[in-house]
């Protein structure tokens, strides 16, 4: 049994999984750069240790500062949340040499799935429908021409081991796809440190579905239904609802009891998220994430499921503590991302909060690490605080949600809040009737 957790990560989520440890009575120690030392994180914890200056190459990325911080401190386990460290296969190799278990996935699968295309030509060999696309890399022009010819335009040239949606270029037609190409490669290179892309076919108007998986080490693999996150900007998800609009409870059973089999042939320890595009009424598998998700908490409510919790248990040895017949389904669940940045041109924006009130009153949830005076640094990635709303059904999930965001007050700094109340009174979003590119096609975001 864990008793001892080293929380590799800063900011709400850090404050998720502080939460998750302190309810199974284990010990925290949180790591924080120069610049989070009165962070929330580091107020809750037990413990805390500096693993360096705020570039989060010097601290929350710094291997050594991160191993060495849990060992001195006598740790017997690293959660990594999310970002940072939590997909780098080498560094859940190198905590486990340690002596200390690794709150995730073998170091195998990460590797695996970290690479897209080698997750797609698992997850088709297991029988999951995939985006059409290259079967490799695209490694030169001539041959990455070639296979766009194959696949049919529109296709997308996307980073091998990308994320965050950097790296990813459309080309329309042969006119303009060497531009495109090289400049998802320097983008992809600037990004991940090598030039690796492949090519997929550009659906043109699909939903993004996902599916919560999670899987004990004795066989057990169940899911947690699904999230629609077809609400973005530039690829990165801001609004997120579970479950999507657009599936029977027959064909989530069906689906989702596919997608728990795959995940369980494969031998998968711990949670993990399977992303698809839905498109015309087919589903097609684009990339697995091999964490807990920032959306997570929507299926929390729903299914009233801790998943962090039985994240932790199941790395730490335990069987999962429920089956698939027990997950239920209750209700809808939507998450507003609270970024810290302009709601029209989605600049980030540092600072110190002031005047900070947080929404309450029946269905609401809000994970965050903001208190009134906190400092939001310039260093770390713009996610701030998420409002999350449950309620029997969507239409009173939209009424609290927009009696949440009327009250949510963040002084001191700009926020995504303007942007999630112009939303949540959008009768395309009332109707439920958007796709990923809806965002731009409304002009969200349109002054970046
Ligand atoms: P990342 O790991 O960079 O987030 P993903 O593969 O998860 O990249 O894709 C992120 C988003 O990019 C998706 O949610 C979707 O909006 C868009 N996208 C990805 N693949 C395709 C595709 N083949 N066609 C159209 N849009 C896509």
């Amino acid at each position: 049994m864990i008793k001892k957790m080293l929380i590799a990560n800063r900011g709400e989520i850090a404050v998720r999984v502080l939460r998750a440890c302190r309810d199974l009575g284990i010990q925290t120690v949180a790591i924080h750069s120069t610049a989070d030392a009165d962070a929330m994180h580091v107020r809750l914890a037990d413990e805390s240790v500096c693993v360096g200056p705020p570039p989060p190459r010097e601290s929350y990325l710094n291997v050594p500062s991160v191993i060495s911080a849990a060992c001195v401190s006598g740790a017997d386990a690293i959660h990594p949340g999310f970002g940072f460290l939590s997909e780098n296969a080498t560094f859940s190799h190198m905590v486990e040499e340690h002596g200390l278990t690794f709150i995730g996935p073998k170091a195998d699968h990460i590797a695996m799935m970290g690479d897209k295309i080698m997750a797609k030509k698992t997850f088709a060999h297991l029988g999951l429908p995939i985006v059409p696309g290259s079967e490799g890399a695209a490694t030169n022009i001539d041959k990455a021409m070639k296979m766009a010819d194959e696949i049919g335009y529109p296709v997308l040239i996307k980073a091998a081991c990308g994320g965050g949606g950097r790296g990813m270029k459309v080309a329309y037609s042969r006119l303009d796809f060497v531009e495109a190409y090289e400049t998802a490669r320097r983008e992809t290179s600037i990004a991940f440190g090598n030039d690796n892309v492949y090519l997929e076919k550009y659906l043109v108007n699909p939903r993004h579905i996902e599916f919560q998986i999670i899987a004990d080490r004795y066989g057990t693999s169940i899911h947690l239904g699904e999230r629609d996150c077809s609400l973005q900007r530039r690829n990165q998800k801001i609004w997120e609802e579970a479950p999507s609009l657009v599936l029977t409870q027959a064909f989530r059973d069906d689906f989702g009891r596919k997608i728990a089999n795959a995940v369980g042939e494969l031998g998968y320890l711990g949670v993990g998220t399977l992303e698809f595009l839905y498109e015309d009424g087919q589903f097609y598998f684009i990339e697995m994430n091999t964490r807990i998700q920032v959306e997570h908490p929507i299926t929390e409510v729903i299914t009233d499921v801790d998943i962090v919790r039985e994240q932790i248990l199941v790395a730490g040895g335990n069987k999962l503590s429920l089956a698939q017949r027990d997950v239920q389904f209750r209700g809808h669940a939507i998450e507003c991302r609270i970024n810290a940045e302009n709601s029209d041109t989605f600049l980030p924006s540092a600072g110190v909060v002031v005047n900070y009130h947080c929404p309450g009153g029946p269905g609401i949830r809000v994970d965050s690490a903001l208190y009134d005076g906190s400092t939001v640094p310039p260093y770390y990635d713009s996610l701030i605080a998420k409002l999350i709303v449950h309620a029997n059904d969507r239409e009173q999930c939209m009424a609290r949600l927009r009696r949440a965001l009327g009250e949510y007050v963040i002084d001191g700094i700009e926020t995504l809040i303007p942007l999630h109340l112009r939303l949540v009174d959008d009768p395309s979003v009332i109707a439920g009737n958007f796709d990923i590119h809806f965002l731009e096609r409304t002009g969200n975001g349109a002054g970046a």
